[in-house]
C-alpha cells in the first residue's frame, strides 16, 4: 500500500531533474499523475515506457506554465483525462543568472514568468476544482535562494521569495476548505539546471553546506511524497527547506 495510492498528482516540470524524481516517486506510492514538459517530448515518453510496470496511470502533457491560457487548458485537460487533482505541484523553474548590472529586462521577465506567474496561472486554475472535492496539496518549489539572496540570481531569487508570500496568502484564504499550500526550500541538488552554474559558484555552495553533499532530486521528491500525503494533514503555510543546513 503505497502512502499516495488513489491519488492524483499534476506536476509540473515533470520531465527532467527533480520533476523527473517526484514523477517516479509518486508513482512508485501509487499516485496517478499528470506531468508537464515544455520542449523534452521524447525524454518525457521515455519516463512513462519506464514506469509502465507500476500499474498507476501516467501522462505527459506539452504546456507551457507561464501562460495563463495553456495553463488554464491544461487543467481542463487533466480534470477530463483523470477525473480529479488531489495534488498540484508548482515545480517547472528556470535560470538566467547574470549580476544586475548586465541583467536584461528580458532575463528578469522570462524568470518571473517560468517561476512565479506559473504558480500564480496553476493554482488559479487547480483552485475551484479542489474545493469542489473539499480537499487539496499545492506544493511550491521555491529556493534557499528564495531566503538568503545570491549575487548574479536577482531574478531567480526575486521569483523564489515571491513564492512564500503566495504560500502563505493561499494556505490562509482555502485553509476552511481543507486544502493546503505549502512550499519547499531545496538547497543544492544536482540536476541539469546546477550544471549551469560556473565552478566557482558551486564551490561557495559546497564549503557552505554541513553536510558535504549535494542533494539528489529524489530528496527533495521523499519531501514532496510528505506534503502530499495524510501524514502531513495539519501541515498548512509552512516552508521545508532540503539542503544538508546550508545556511541555516
Ligand atoms: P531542470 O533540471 O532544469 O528541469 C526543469 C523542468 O522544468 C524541466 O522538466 C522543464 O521541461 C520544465 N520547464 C521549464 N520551463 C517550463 C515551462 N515554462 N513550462 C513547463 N515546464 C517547464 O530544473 P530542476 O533543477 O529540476 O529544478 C526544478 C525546480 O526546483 C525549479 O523550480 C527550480 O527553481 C527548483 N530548485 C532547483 C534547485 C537545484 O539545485 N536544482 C534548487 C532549488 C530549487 P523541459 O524538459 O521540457 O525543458
Amino acid at each position: 500500500m503505497g502512502l499516495l495510492n488513489g491519488k492524483t498528482a499534476l506536476i509540473t516540470g515533470g520531465s527532467r531533474g527533480i520533476g523527473e524524481a517526484i514523477v517516479r516517486k509518486f508513482a512508485a506510492e501509487g499516485a496517478n499523475v499528470a506531468f508537464t514538459y515544455i520542449s523534452s517530448a521524447d525524454r518525457s515518453n521515455a519516463l512513462i515506457e519506464d514506469l509502465k510496470d507500476t500499474g498507476v496511470t501516467l501522462k505527459a502533457y506539452q504546456s507551457d506554465a507561464s501562460s495563463y491560457e495553456q495553463s488554464e487548458e491544461l487543467v481542463k485537460q487533466v480534470l477530463e483525462d483523470f477525473g480529479q487533482v488531489d495534488v498540484l505541484i508548482n515545480n517547472a523553474g528556470i535560470t538566467r543568472d547574470t549580476l544586475m548590472l548586465r541583467m536584461s529586462e528580458e532575463q528578469w521577465d522570462a524568470v518571473l514568468k517560468t517561476n512565479l506567474k506559473s504558480v500564480f496561472n496553476l493554482t488559479k486554475h487547480i483552485l475551484r476544482p479542489m474545493m469542489r472535492n473539499r480537499k487539496g496539496s499545492i506544493i511550491n518549489m521555491s529556493s534557499v535562494v528564495g531566503v538568503f539572496g545570491n549575487a548574479g540570481q536577482a531574478n531567480y531569487a526575486a521569483s523564489k521569495a515571491g513564492i512564500f508570500g503566495f504560500t502563505k496568502s493561499i494556505a490562509k484564504e482555502v485553509g476552511s476548505r481543507n486544502i493546503r499550500c505549502n512550499a519547499i526550500a531545496p538547497g543544492f541538488i544536482e540536476t541539469d539546471m546546477t550544471k549551469e552554474l560556473d565552478e566557482k559558484t558551486k564551490e561557495a555552495f559546497l564549503a557552505g553546506i554541513p553536510m558535504k553533499r549535494l542533494g539528489q532530486g529524489e530528496e527533495v521528491a521523499n519531501t514532496c511524497v510528505f506534503l502530499a500525503s495524510d501524514h502531513s494533514s495539519y501541515i498548512s503555510g509552512q516552508t521545508l527547506s532540503v539542503c544538508g543546513a546550508l545556511n541555516c
